[in-house]
């Protein structure tokens, strides 16, 4: 364990934000988390922190900042056809894809190369590609923050739901989940490659897991900016879903625009889109900017501060609603 006071968070945020926390807990064995707990009593200012690739930082954080670092991948059942997997929080997400396409293990390929951490995957319910984590969860295992009570939450009790999760609302702050379980197949593989981009490559091949974590790796790093150079959380708003007399309206006034039937119902815009439109393509204002090949995606340029990106989003997020009446929801944890 190492224990960190007035700590840069520098090195422990994708979007390279230099805010300081009070107190930071790396923590590889999380026999010391109730020890930490109990003795700084101070539960009501603790926050989780993975790798920090879906967060922003906009002032100091006076509190305790945990980061769990505890490692681990274990198979705890297996048949013929599937494998029963517990991962430890604090592994990196994609280290354990690879895993499982080495071991030819099916199910998580389509989200190779999402940066964070195992233990934040269930708070946004990840997904990329058409496959999100709830589509090969199991359940996931904690300690409740106000109690220390261990818990086990099953996929049905997540309430898992497009970026979201019961721990983005009933229990949003109030966990720390240490490990988390997935079923993976061994055989008989439920492949998805219905996005335009995997379905043009893969569609002439003899499907792999392998190839297509290949691919989905290829596809995100000519789109994405790497955060080890360029500063950025991913998409900065979730896609925002609309009723259909909504979606009518805006079709009459947009025919070229970009969205998807969810059901009957709804129907989910493009936020990508609407940015775009919106005149902020390849925008840059001072230190901060929209990346040019997707502008769901807002950059640090070099030493941005968190207020500097919050205020450009704000911008962005007000300027969607004035030209659509459309508020976006963001999709990273403002602090
Ligand atoms: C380039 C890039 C691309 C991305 N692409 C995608 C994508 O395709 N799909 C997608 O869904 N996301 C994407 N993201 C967002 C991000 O990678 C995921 O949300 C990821 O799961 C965040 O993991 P993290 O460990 O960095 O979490 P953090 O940013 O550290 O934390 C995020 C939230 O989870 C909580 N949390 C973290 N760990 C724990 C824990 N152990 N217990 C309880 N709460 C915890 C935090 O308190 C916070 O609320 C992308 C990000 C980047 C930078």
């Amino acid at each position: 364990m190492k224990i960190h006071r007035n700590a840069s968070l520098k090195n422990f945020n994708t979007f390279n934000v230099d805010e300081k926390a009070e107190i930071l807990f790396e923590i590889d064995n999380i026999k010391d988390l109730s020890n930490i707990l109990s003795k700084e009593n101070k539960k009501d200012e603790i926050l989780v922190l993975g790798g920090g690739s879906n967060i922003l930082f906009t002032k100091p954080y006076k509190g305790i900042i945990i980061n769990l670092k505890n490692k681990g991948v274990k198979i705890i059942q297996e048949d013929e056809n599937s494998v029963l997997v517990e991962v430890s929080a604090g592994e990196n997400w994609h280290d354990f894809v690879l895993w499982a396409v080495q071991n030819g293990f099916g199910g998580v390929e389509n989200l190779s190369l999402i940066p964070g951490n195992i233990g934040a995957a269930p708070i946004q319910n990840i997904g990329a590609y058409g496959v999100e984590l709830k589509d090969i969860f199991y359940s996931c295992k904690g300690l409740m923050l106000d109690s220390f009570n261990e818990f086990e939450l099953k996929k049905s009790e997540c309430k898992f739901e497009y970026r979201s999760s019961i721990f983005k609302s009933k229990l949003k702050g109030k966990t720390i989940i240490t490990s988390v379980q997935l079923i993976l197949t061994k055989s008989k593989h439920n492949f998805n490659i219905d996005y335009k981009d995997l379905r043009d490559n893969l569609s002439n091949t003899k499907l792999t897991v392998k190839k297509i974590s290949d691919e989905i790796i290829k596809i995100r790093q000519s789109k994405l900016p790497d955060p080890k150079s360029i500063g950025n959380c991913g998409s900065f708003f979730k896609n925002p879903i609309v009723n259909i007399s909504k979606y009518i309206s805006l079709l009459e006034k947009y025919p070229d625009i970009q969205a998807y039937k969810l059901n009957d119902s709804n129907y989910k815009i493009s936020a990508a889109w609407l940015i775009d439109k919106s005149g902020f393509k390849e925008k840059k204002e001072k230190n901060v900017g929209v990346y040019s090949n997707q502008p769901l995606v807002i950059i640090n340029y070099g030493n941005a501060s968190g207020k500097e990106l919050h205020s450009f989003a704000n911008h962005v997020k007000g300027t969607i609603f004035n030209n659509y009446e459309i508020k976006l929801e963001e999709e990273v944890l403002i602090i």
